[in-house]
């Protein structure tokens, strides 16, 4: 089965974006062993898009295009595509009460635009955006044109989700795989540390995926059956579990904050937290989900000594002689809150975000995050240098990764 990628988007032709979209799709590709033969890149000429979709058609059996789903007249991906397979228009129910949802009064003839697919073909859900995604299959299921919006972030889920699966049916080969969400780890940490189990030949295969709420982790393995390929799977589960075993959260792309909010929704449990360096991500990461009312008190962003003092009763001596970002002001925080919130688990965050206001002694990304349940208090210290923002977010899941172990440790 020969795939082929075309990319939309005249900002790639002028060098003003990189085309992440190819790398990550070809990667996806040669991780399951499918043959990837052309990468085309065109504008959105309504002429050229014609020629590059007639002339991948001609020659592969699946072509994966994306960019221009968008609502605006040049983007013309699905009806330059529809066109090349000899398919109308028409309108997706399902699409269009979806974006009823979104633009409400708010509609314009644009978007309506967006709920249009070719005749029969599949609409593929996008749940970042308003474009969907469509999957075309010719009569005779020998060949298929699918189509993804071109953000990064709307694509890569759906191509996770949808278009894996059906290549990896589609392909004849059986595939097994096994999702591990992982937090505290970067990208690149995550890979160097497994490192020996990257190897593009071996089985099962390993691919590591950046979210913006962690690393997804997938370990595909190539087998005749289920049994043959856990064999396969738990071993590299094993070695996984073993060497960033501490980090991983989740066997499913999801994210910490609702398997956090899971936890303590089932456990019937409220959590408070006192931000410092985190400055109201705790918060944020929380109350974006639903229902989170129910296991949230709130948070305090305690971020000057004052707030730290006047709030959660942090001792001034405490913060004259160790300083605010010191395991003993955290622990003392934690305790304020505890005591204030009267929650049933409580964490409080102080830390040095940089880029200024680190020392020898306390260095940039130096964090000290204390939880306070059933009338004991943890104290954990990290050192994490990196960008601001990158640091206030690693805390935050370190926090709440540390909340949810603690819980889970109380199981055992
Ligand atoms: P939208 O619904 O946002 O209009 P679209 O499907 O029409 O999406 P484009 O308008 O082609 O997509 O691209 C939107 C944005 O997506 C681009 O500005 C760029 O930031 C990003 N993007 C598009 N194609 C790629 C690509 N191949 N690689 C990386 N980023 C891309």
């Amino acid at each position: 089965m020969n795939c082929e990628i075309i990319c939309v988007g005249t900002e790639i032709l002028l060098g003003d974006i990189i085309n992440t979209n190819s790398q990550y799709i070809s990667k996806s590709l040669s991780e399951i062993g499918l043959n990837l033969l052309y990468h085309t890149t065109t504008g959105d000429n309504p002429k050229r898009l014609k020629a590059a979709f007639e002339e991948a058609y001609e020659r592969s059996d699946i072509v994966i295009a994306t960019g221009g789903l968008g609502p605006t007249q040049d983007d013309l991906t699905k009806e330059t595509a529809a066109e090349v397979m000899g398919l109308e228009m028409e309108v997706n129910e399902e699409w269009m009460k979806n974006l009823e949802i979104i633009f409400k009064d708010r509609m314009t003839p644009n978007n309506l635009k967006q709920a249009d697919i070719p005749k029969g073909a599949k609409m593929l859900y996008n749940q970042n955006g308003t474009a969907p995604g469509v999957l075309i299959e010719n009569e005779e299921k020998t060949k298929a044109i699918i189509l993804l919006p071109g953000p990064p972030r709307e694509m890569i889920p759906m191509f996770d989700e949808c278009v894996m699966p059906y290549l990896m049916k589609k392909s004849g080969k059986t595939f097994y795989s096994r999702y591990y969400k992982i937090t505290n780890y970067g990208e690149s940490a995550l890979e160097h540390v497994l490192l020996d189990l990257f190897d593009k030949q071996s089985n099962p295969t390993i691919a590591t995926y950046a979210k913006e709420n962690g690393i997804l982790l997938r370990v595909t393995a190539n087998a005749d059956n289920k049994e043959d390929a856990d064999v396969l799977l738990q071993k590299y589960e094993d070695i996984i579990y073993q060497r960033v075993g501490d980090g991983i959260f989740a066997t499913e792309d999801i994210s910490l904050s609702q398997v956090v909010l899971n936890l303590l929704e089932e456990k019937g449990m409220m959590l408070a937290a006192a931000e410092s360096c985190t400055g109201g991500n705790i918060a944020a990461a929380i109350t974006e989900l639903p229902g989170s009312s129910k296991v949230f008190y709130g948070s305090m962003v305690t971020y000057s000594n004052e707030a730290k003092m006047k709030v959660l009763g942090v001792k001034k001596e405490t913060l004259d002689q160790f300083g605010a970002v010191s395991e003993e002001t955290a622990r003392e925080m934690v305790q304020g809150l505890a005591k204030l919130s009267d929650a049933d688990i409580s964490v409080a965050v102080t830390g040095i975000s940089g880029p200024e206001g680190g020392s020898e002694k306390k260095p940039v990304g130096l964090c000290y995050v204390a939880v306070s349940y059933q009338d004991k208090v943890f104290c954990e210290k990290v050192t994490y240098p990196t960008r601001r923002r990158s640091h206030q977010l690693r805390m935050t899941g370190y926090a709440l990764n540390m909340v949810r172990q603690i819980i889970l440790e109380d199981d055992k």
